[in-house]
C-alpha cells in the first residue's frame, strides 16, 4: 500500500467499497446511471428537454461541524446542503459525488458517515456515483446533479415589484441547536433542545416543494447563511428592495420555550443551518403555493414584500428594526 499520493494507506479500496460503491446503489438503483462508482468516471443519461443542475457544498470540521460530530450527521448534513440548493432551483436531484478528506481510515466513522448520507440519498432516489478520498484534515465534499424542465429553473432574480416574499418551516431553530450544542446556551427543557439539536444535525431539504414552487414562485433562495444575509441577495438579483416586518418571521414552539422571543428573532435573522426556502411569489398566487407546502406537511409563512428600490428594510409591527447581526460570511 503506498502513501505518497497522500492517500490513506490502509486499505482504501477495499473502504471505498465497502463503505460506498456497494451501497450506493440501494435497492433500486437509478436506471439513469450507465456507469457508477468503479470506473474512472461516472457516466449519467439526462433526459432529453431537461436542463442539467449542479451545485458542490464543502463541510469542514471546526467551522461547518463542531469536531467530535456524530459521522451520521456529518454525512446527512455534507448532502443536506446541497439537496437545498437544488431544491431552490426547484429542480429534481438525481446524482451525488463525494471528495472525502479524512485523517485516517476509521471503519466506525466511516460505517456512520455514509449511512448518513446514503439513508437521505435514497429518501431522494439520488444515486453516489463516484467520488474521491485523501487523507488529510476532516473535509466533506459533495457535489449535487439533478434536472429541471428546459429553461424552467427557479432563479433568485425572477421576482416583481409587489410580490410578497414567503418562508418555508420555522426560522433560526438549528442555530439554536447549535448554539445548545456548543453549549453557549442551556435550557431545562431537554425535549425542546432535543429537538432543536437535531434541526441542526438532521436538516430536511425542502426538495419536493421547491420543484412544486417551480412556475408559481417568481424567485428562491436557499437560506444557507441566514435571512438577514441571503434575503439581500434575492433583492439585488431581481435588481427590487425588500420590506420584512420580523414579527412574521416563523418560529417554533421548541424554540419559543429556550429563549426570550426577542432572541428568538435575532437566531431566525442570523442562522442559516436550517435550509429552509425563502421564495418571491405573486400575490394572487400565495394561498395556491401555501397549499402545496400544506400538502408536504409544511408551512409557508408570508413575511414581507418586494419594492421598487434596492436594500432591505426591516421593520417590527411598522417601527424599524435593526438586526443585531448580518449572515454568515467565511471571509469577513
Ligand atoms: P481514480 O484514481 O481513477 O480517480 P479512484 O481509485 O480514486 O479512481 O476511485 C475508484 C472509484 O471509486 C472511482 O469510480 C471513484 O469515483 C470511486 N470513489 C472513490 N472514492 C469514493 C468515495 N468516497 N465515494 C464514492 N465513490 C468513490
Ligand atoms: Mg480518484
Amino acid at each position: 500500500m503506498e502513501s505518497s499520493s497522500g492517500k490513506p494507506s490502509l486499505g482504501e479500496f477495499e473502504l471505498i467499497d465497502r463503505y460506498f460503491a456497494r451501497r450506493a446503489n440501494g435497492p433500486a438503483p437509478r436506471g439513469d446511471v450507465i456507469v457508477g462508482i468503479g470506473d474512472d468516471a461516472a457516466v449519467l443519461r439526462v433526459p432529453p428537454n431537461a436542463d442539467l443542475v449542479a451545485a458542490v457544498d464543502t463541510l469542514v470540521e471546526g467551522r461547518h461541524f463542531p469536531a467530535g460530530s456524530d459521522p451520521r450527521s456529518i454525512g446527512h448534513r455534507s448532502l443536506a446542503v446541497n439537496l437545498s440548493d437544488l431544491a431552490a432551483m426547484g429542480a429534481t436531484p438525481a446524482w451525488a459525488t463525494l471528495a472525502l478528506t479524512i485523517p485516517a481510515a476509521d471503519a466506525e466513522w466511516l460505517e456512520g458517515f455514509s449511512s448518513g448520507l446514503l439513508r437521505l440519498a435514497a429518501d431522494h432516489d439520488v444515486t453516489l456515483v463516484g467520488g474521491d478520498m485523501t487523507a488529510g484534515p476532516l473535509t466533506v465534499s459533495v457535489q449535487i446533479l439533478g434536472f429541471v424542465d428546459r429553461g424552467g429553473a427557479l432563479r433568485r432574480g425572477g421576482a416583481a415589484a409587489g410580490d410578497l416574499l414567503a418562508v418555508t418551516g420555522t426560522l433560526g431553530d438549528a442555530g439554536a441547536g447549535l448554539a445548545l450544542r456548543m453549549g453557549r446556551m442551556s435550557t431545562a427543557n431537554r425535549a425542546a433542545a432535543d429537538e432543536l439539536i437535531r434541526r441542526f444535525e438532521y436538516p430536511a431539504p425542502r426538495v419536493a416543494f421547491g420543484a412544486t414552487a417551480r412556475g408559481v414562485a417568481s424567485a428562491a433562495i436557499d437560506i444557507s447563511d441566514g435571512l438577514a444575509g441571503d434575503l439581500p441577495k434575492l433583492a439585488a438579483a431581481s435588481g427590487l428592495a425588500a420590506a420584512v416586518d420580523v414579527a412574521k418571521l416563523p418560529l417554533s414552539a421548541a424554540m419559543r420555550s429556550v429563549v426570550p422571543e426577542s432572541e428568538a428573532r435575532e437566531f431566525a435573522l442570523a442562522a442559516g443551518d436550517d435550509y429552509e426556502l425563502l421564495l418571491a411569489v405573486p400575490p394572487e398566487r400565495f394561498d395556491e403555493l401555501a397549499a402545496a407546502a400544506h400538502q408536504l406537511n409544511l408551512t409557508l409563512t408570508a413575511i414581507g414584500e418586494l419594492r421598487p428600490g434596492n436594500g432591505v428594510m426591516w421593520s417590527m409591527h411598522g417601527v424599524f428594526y435593526a438586526p443585531a447581526v448580518r449572515g454568515y460570511d467565511h471571509f469577513r
